[in-house]
């Protein structure tokens, strides 16, 4: 990250950074936790349900878990094995939507290929879905009524709000078309009037839609598939992209020294994106407790 500071100070892009902006919304959210424990009595809880022993999907829980902890929310992690049917998973889905103590639940995915994951990721009560995978949720997307949007892209937002960056009436490219990033993502930006193209990877000569961009979003899963000649002088570049190279390091999907000394601002990785998705969905967590407190104590029933 200082090394990455530096090569963009020198060219004068600005550095988004997510870690900071992480740190202050989970203070914050640390603050309504507590507040919610002092007025309702009440510990903001996420269920996660983790089936079979993905070594990727136990560490992305394991950080989840540790950021519960951070903030105050109570989390229960239920391991399943691979062999676990979509009827179980429906079953123990439909005990945690009448639980009170639980105000979110996650899947954690990718679920083996046996299981019917819309059926599951359906059957999540909406007013719980803190993925915002639910039909529902996504639907919302479109027509503006969601209860939670999709993490990742909703930390893209934050990223772009803290930065200041405008987002009405610009240019915005997505790079990645997958239903958890890229496409909530444009829908994302499209609801600020951004106007938005989405490419993926049959779109034919990618850099005549990049360097038109005046945000560039780029979640294709390809280590430096952005380089400088793509970009337009003084674009907003976002690298969603988590690439783990063989020597155990992490890179983006963006070349960032290079890009840099084009953009007006970037965010790093590791250090921008990633800390945000883990952030956003302690926020729905929280969020979603707050609502569970606030129907109860206006309807008076007891907590
Ligand atoms: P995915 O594989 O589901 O989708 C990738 C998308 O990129 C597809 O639409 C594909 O068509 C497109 N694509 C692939 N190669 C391309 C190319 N050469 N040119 C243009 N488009 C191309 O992946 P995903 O789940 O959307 O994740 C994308 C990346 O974001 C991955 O690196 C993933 O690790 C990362 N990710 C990061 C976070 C985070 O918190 N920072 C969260 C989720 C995913």
């Amino acid at each position: 990250m200082s090394r990455q500071a530096d090569i963009a100070a020198q060219s004068g892009a600005t550095i988004i950074d997510g870690r900071a902006l992480a740190r202050d919304m989970r203070e914050v959210l640390r603050q309504r936790a507590a507040g919610l424990q002092e007025r309702f009595g009440i510990k903001p809880g996420l269920a996660v349900i983790l089936v079979g022993k993905d070594p990727a999907s136990g560490v992305y829980v394991a950080n989840k878990i540790r950021a519960c902890d951070q903030v105050g929310i109570h989390s229960r992690t239920i391991r399943l094995e691979t062999t676990v049917s979509t009827h179980e998973l429906l079953e123990l889905i439909r005990a945690l939507n009448v639980d009170t103590s639980i105000h979110g639940i996650l899947v954690q995915l990718p679920l083996p290929g046996h299981i019917d994951m819309p059926a599951v990721l359906d059957a999540i009560d909406v007013n719980k879905d803190v993925d915002g995978f639910h039909l529902y949720n996504i639907g919302g997307l479109v027509t503006g009524g969601t209860v939670f949007s999709p993490c990742t892209p909703f930390g893209v937002l934050k990223l772009l709000e803290y930065a200041k960056i405008p987002i009405e009436g610009q240019n915005v490219v997505v790079v990645g078309a997958s239903n958890i990033v890229g496409k909530p993502t444009a829908l994302m930006l499209m609801a600020r009037d951004a106007t938005v193209s989405i490419c993926h990877a049959k779109t034919r000569d990618l850099a005549q839609f990049t360097i038109l961009a005046d945000i560039l979003v780029v979640a294709a899963g390809v280590p430096h598939l952005i380089v400088p000649q793509m970009v337009k002088r003084g674009a907003v570049v976002i690298d969603v992209g988590i690439n783990r190279m063989p020597d155990g390091s992490i890179m983006g999907d963006v070349e960032f020294d290079g890009v840099a000394q084009k953009a007006s601002f970037i965010t790093p990785v590791p250090g921008g994106v990633g800390p945000m998705t883990v952030t956003m969905l302690l926020s729905n967590t929280v969020d979603g407790a707050e609502a569970f407190c606030n129907a109860a104590d206006s309807t008076s029933i007891s907590l």
